[in-house]
């Protein structure tokens, strides 16, 4: 399994293994090979190492390894939270397609994470980071780093907007009610 520079490839085709190269633009990694996430041309760039896939269709936006994106929480699983992607940071270009993230709960924040309902809710804005990219429409995400997180968290009682209290703490200042979350150091409000 070793493509070449040029070749056309189909999504899902397998072009090298991540032990001899760096998953580049559109394509992403699955146990240990680089596959291709849509239908293209291959380029290979042996000196830095990377695989990229030059696109046949122009698709309208991408997101990168790497990329802090701002979004909502949708659902809040047991193990995971579900993120509708509305937008990437420092970015000028808005997203035309719409993008779900998945934030896994040991992903959430630097250490024990128990409850992952104590980190986030759904209606709560977050930013977070790329770390994978699992289709054309999907990627994974970590929060855990300080400047990431909830920036602005919804009262589960009476879905207001909660003020910071302290570092993991928010206060509903409409009903009162006290609520855990992952928030982000830059929390608005
Ligand atoms: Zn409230």
């Amino acid at each position: 399994m070793r493509t070449k520079s040029g070749e056309f490839v189909l999504p899902g085709d397998a072009l090298g293994v991540t032990e001899e190269f760096v998953p580049s633009d559109w394509t992403y990694e699955d146990e240990g090979k680089i596959r291709s996430l849509v239908a293209g041309t291959v380029s290979v760039d042996q000196k830095n190492k990377r695989i990229s896939i030059l696109p046949r269709t122009n698709y309208p936006s991408l997101l990168k390894r790497g990329m802090v994106v701002f979004g909502q929480i949708s659902e809040v699983r047991g193990q995971r939270a579900l993120i509708k992607i509305e937008g990437a940071k420092d970015s000028n270009r808005s997203l035309q397609t719409s993008f779900s993230g998945g934030i896994h709960i040991s992903q959430a924040e630097k250490g024990y994470v128990s409850k992952l309902t104590d980190e986030f809710r759904i209606g709560d804005l977050v930013e977070a980071k790329v770390t994978k990219i699992i289709g054309l429409d999907n990627v994974d995400l970590t929060t855990a780093e300080k400047e990431l997180g909830v920036i602005k968290a919804m009262c589960t009682n009476c879905r207001h907007f909660m003020k910071k209290l302290s570092k993991n703490e928010t206060i509903c200042p409409n009903c009162g009610r006290k609520e855990r979350r992952k928030l982000s150091s830059k929390y608005e409000g």
